[in-house]
């Protein structure tokens, strides 16, 4: 998606541990116009598929994931993030490494907002090793539910979590592919399929 490969171009700062930091727009403070012309270009993406959730992890996914749930006129459940899990059988639970923290994490969702009926769309920021995507499919398994398809804003194509996820016959779309980036001259590389 041209608008946001540009603004990652423009106001993207490239960090060492191979981090992309875009907390100008998505991260920190959030452009919501960029985020509506986003949600609509996953709507035309994922047209035709039965969608009636949208699914994302705490926190980075929620902005996001909300404008899209409105485009969609559907409601939003994000993960929730906790280091001690409650096991009073009310909810799905997975664990979760996080990329950015070095941690992992115990991921819940309640049963009451996940099950069967459910055709799922799940949005998140970034795609880097595919912990995240993998731990919120594991949650939408055991609920019984339907993963319609991923969006992702972006993903950084040279780590491996795109290949799993796409292994697995899921419709994954990323607005924006790097391809590569270099810490050292700031300089941004997109892939681009066609
Ligand atoms: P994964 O689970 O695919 O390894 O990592 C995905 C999660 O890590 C995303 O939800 C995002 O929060 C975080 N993440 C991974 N790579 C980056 C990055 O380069 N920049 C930022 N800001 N977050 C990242």
């Amino acid at each position: 998606m041209e608008m946001l490969e540009e603004r990652i171009r423009r106001d993207g700062i490239v960090r060492s541990g191979n981090v992309l930091k875009v907390d100008s727009f998505i991260n920190h403070q959030m452009d919501i116009a960029l985020f509506e012309e986003m949600a609509k270009e996953w709507k035309r993406l994922f047209s035709g598929k039965p969608i009636n959730k949208i699914l994302t992890i705490e926190a980075s996914g929620i902005g996001i994931a909300a404008i899209v749930a409105k485009e969609f006129n559907v409601p939003v459940v994000f993960a929730k993030k906790s280091m001690s899990v409650n096991l009073d059988g009310n909810n799905y639970t997975t664990h979760i490494k996080s990329f950015t923290h070095n941690k992992i994490y115990d991921v819940i969702v309640s049963k009451k907002y996940l099950g069967p009926d459910d055709h799922v769309l799940i949005i998140d920021d970034f795609l880097a090793n595919g912990c995240a995507l993998v731990g919120l499919l594991e949650l939408i398994e055991a609920a019984g539910a339907h993963t319609e398809g991923i969006g992702i804003a972006i993903e950084k194509g040279y780590q491996l979590g795109g290949q799993i996820i796409r292994g697995r016959g899921i419709q994954l779309e990323s607005l924006a592919i790097v391809e590569s980036m270099n810490d050292q001259t700031g300089e941004i590389v997109f892939r681009h399929n066609n």
